[in-house]
């Protein structure tokens, strides 16, 4: 299969064009349909966010829409389906929290239990292993990128992942990684819940202060209204209405609660672990 048969590429609008690929073909356990990735395309220079899984290469798709621009890439944060094609770029952003975990190869064998043969045969090609970026720049939250008639903001929003980031342009888009969309979410556990539901208000904040009409996150559906996060922040800071209705995933070592259009795995917490082994056991 080739690149041009594997990645989805959809021209949202001049300036935005999202690239998909299938997550669930790659990585069955992680319960989610799609990957997107985003190119933001300024005057002068380009932005592309997150570099998917690496499998299949990447860079040939994004050149064709960069008119020898240059070509800005930030890593949301440091999981595999983000940063897996940073090998095929110069040097990738990233928060400073998670600077450390892209700097290490990314072994692809334990893909070998999971994946389809046309996948398997990929990672042969690659011999199972993706090498890391040569440059890694440390972000804070709080940069601007100016690309030249669009402005793409920063913003630190913890609790998927210590150094998650989200980016917001001077259109009015917010593109909210892993820290907000519908499908399978993947949350700290049920303790820690408050540091995301934070990054989430403070998104919510900045969406009503900015207007922002459209929003953009890194998994399943695209271009969702705001209710996307007052609906999520409902859901996370009444969890223990539906703490009850948790059913132990073993593959994921999360419980997992199905609510409306979200389907939560929330990490079990060290006090949770017996609960949770007995849980497995009557399954
Ligand atoms: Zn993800």
């Amino acid at each position: 299969m080739s690149s041009n048969e594997w990645y989805e590429v959809i021209k949202q609008k001049d300036h935005l064009i999202v690239i998909r690929e299938k997550l669930d073909r790659i990585e069955p356990h992680y319960l989610t349909v799609y990957d997107n990735l985003y190119l933001i395309r300024g005057n002068n220079e380009c932005l592309l966010i997150d570099t998917g899984c690496g499998i299949f290469p990447l860079k040939p798709i994004i050149e064709k829409f960069l008119n020898g621009k240059k070509l800005i890439v930030i890593n949301t944060h440091s999981h595999f389906d983000h940063v897996g094609g940073n090998y095929e770029f110069d040097k990738v952003y990233i928060h400073k929290n998670e600077k450390g975990v892209i700097s290490a190869p990314i072994d692809l064998k334990y893909l070998k239990n999971e994946s389809s043969s046309i996948i398997l045969d990929q990672c042969n090609k690659l011999n199972w292993i993706l090498p890391p970026v040569k440059q890694i720049i440390p972000l804070n939250g709080g940069e601007m990128f100016d690309l030249g008639g669009i402005k793409v903001e920063c913003i630190h929003s913890p609790g998927h992942s210590p150094g998650s980031i989200s980016l917001f342009t001077d259109k009015s888009e917010l593109f909210t990684a892993d820290v907000a969309h519908y499908g399978t979410m993947f949350l700290p556990p049920k303790d820690n819940l408050s540091v995301i539901i934070n990054s989430i208000k403070e998104l919510i904040e900045l969406s009503n202060k900015k207007g922002v009409q459209e929003i953009y996150p890194s998994h399943e559906d695209f271009n969702v209204s705001i209710e996307l996060l007052t609906d999520l922040a409902a859901h996370l800071e009444n969890i223990d209405q539906y703490w009850e209705n948790k059913i132990p995933n073993r593959a994921n070592k999360s419980w997992e609660i199905n609510v409306g259009k979200f389907k939560f795995l929330i990490r079990v917490g060290i006090k949770e672990r017996r609960d949770f082994k007995s849980r497995l056991a009557q399954n």
